[in-house]
């Protein structure tokens, strides 16, 4: 849609093709329904791939600010929460609304319910065949997504269109995603919600690590902090890699003081059993679980575990290490990690260095993006810049 505004603002005449039965689809499910359309904080750090500095001369010239201002214009107030957007609003389909409401004012033709059967090259442009007839054009822009969360449209079905183009794609994987464990615990302490440091291990290498809420499933980790890791996780596995995550459920506390507030509890702990002596400190659920790992009986009187115990026990509590098996798979996730090889597309326009007039924008090249707005503002600075040069 961005592509579509910004080619038809320079005088393009444009053809939108979805297979879906209204465009933007995705758009209503982000942000759980609020749309966080970007980030104050920018860098490179904020996007992955095989090159994420091919961000850089696509955000020079259509960035953050540009974004802000984009959507101002076309109504959207943009409400900052500790550096996160959202429309003031508060509902995504505002952003949807306003992006389609400019379609409309363009006179951009939407063909929805479109079923692409073939792109080809000609000598002058492209010719598009599709269950309603074939277009011709000049250029062609392929917008249509990764395979995340294929209910919204983006299934991946536009990939064998590419790849017959004569491009090749970086090994595809969910991204922001949960992630399953080989424990067998996780069921017992499902649902619950803690600050927990995640860090990434392939191969016993660190590769990555967040901290926040972590949200404990059934048979394994999820919340945002899981999901900044996945990608790294996700690739391993598809590669047949070892991967584990080792969780510190006391990021807030140093290894001194966590002794220091066990001892005490252990210690001066009256009569209390040591389950007992651990409410408070943790979540009801997860005190068995940790008493049994570290084979401290729950009825045991808190004042007669050793002082080597409880520096085991912290130990374990900073560092309790779980293997990954799996992701949530496409079905759950964000976003796709990989895709179009950025090494066959020119950075400064997004054209295919492959096929002239043909370009890319979005999630379908091999650039994704931590979760908090930088997938969609790389969508929509891909977008635009994609469109602008197209319309060239
Ligand atoms: C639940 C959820 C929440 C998210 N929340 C956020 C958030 O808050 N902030 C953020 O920055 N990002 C968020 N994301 C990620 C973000 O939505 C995507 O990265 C972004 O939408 C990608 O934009 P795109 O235009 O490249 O692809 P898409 O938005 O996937 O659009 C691709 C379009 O192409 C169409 N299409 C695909 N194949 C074909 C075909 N063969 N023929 C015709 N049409 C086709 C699809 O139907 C779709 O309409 C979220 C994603 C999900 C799933």
């Amino acid at each position: 849609m961005v592509a579509a505004i910004s080619s038809a603002r320079l005088g393009a005449e444009v053809v939108i093709i979805e297979h879906m039965d209204r465009v933007g689809k995705k758009i209503l499910s982000t942000g759980n329904g609020k749309c966080n359309y970007t980030n104050r904080r920018q860098g490179l750090r904020c996007y992955r791939g095989e090159n994420p500095a091919f961000v850089l001369p696509v955000f020079r010239q259509f960035g953050f600010e540009e974004t802000l201002a984009f959507f101002r214009k076309l109504g959207i107030v943009p409400k900052e929460r500790d550096g996160y957007f959202y429309p003031a609003s508060g509902q995504a389909s505002s952003v949807l609304d306003v992006l389609r409401m400019e379609l409309l004012r363009l006179g951009i033709q939407i063909r929805t319910d479109c079923f692409v059967t073939s792109v080809h090259k000609t000598k002058s442009g492209f010719t598009v065949k599709t269950s309603q007839g074939t277009f011709t054009a000049d250029k062609c822009i392929f917008a249509c997504g990764g395979r995340a969360f294929p209910r919204s449209g983006s299934d991946g079905s536009a990939y064998p269109h590419i790849e017959k183009l004569g491009h090749t794609f970086i090994d595809i994987v969910p991204a922001l995603v949960q992630m399953k464990a080989k424990q067998s615990f996780f069921k017992s302490i499902a649902g619950i919600r803690s600050d927990i440091l995640i860090q990434l291990y392939i191969d016993k290498t660190f590769v990555s690590e967040d901290r926040g809420e972590v949200q404990l499933t059934k048979d394994g980790i999820s919340g945002i902090p899981a999901f900044q890791v996945s990608r790294y996780a996700s690739a391993a596995l598809k590669k047949g890699k070892h991967v584990q995550a080792v969780l510190d459920f006391v990021p807030y506390f140093s290894p001194e003081e966590l002794m220091q507030e066990l001892t005490e509890r252990f210690l001066e702990g009256n009569q209390k059993t040591a389950e007992e002596a651990l409410i408070g400190f943790f979540p009801k659920k997860l005190i068995p679980l940790f008493l049994k790992e570290n084979k401290i009986p729950l009825k045991e009187t808190a004042k007669r575990i050793s002082a080597d115990q409880i520096k085991s026990f912290a130990g374990y509590l900073k560092h309790v290490v779980i293997d990954l098996t799996d992701t949530g798979g496409f079905e759950k996730a964000q976003v796709t990690a990989g895709g179009v090889n950025t090494a066959e597309i020119n950075p400064k326009t997004l054209e295919s260095r492959l096929v002239s007039g043909l370009y890319f924008a979005g999630e379908v090249i091999d650039i994704d993006g931590m979760c908090g707005g930088y997938n969609l503002q790389w969508a929509w600075s891909s977008g635009y810049v994609a469109g602008m040069h197209a319309a060239e």
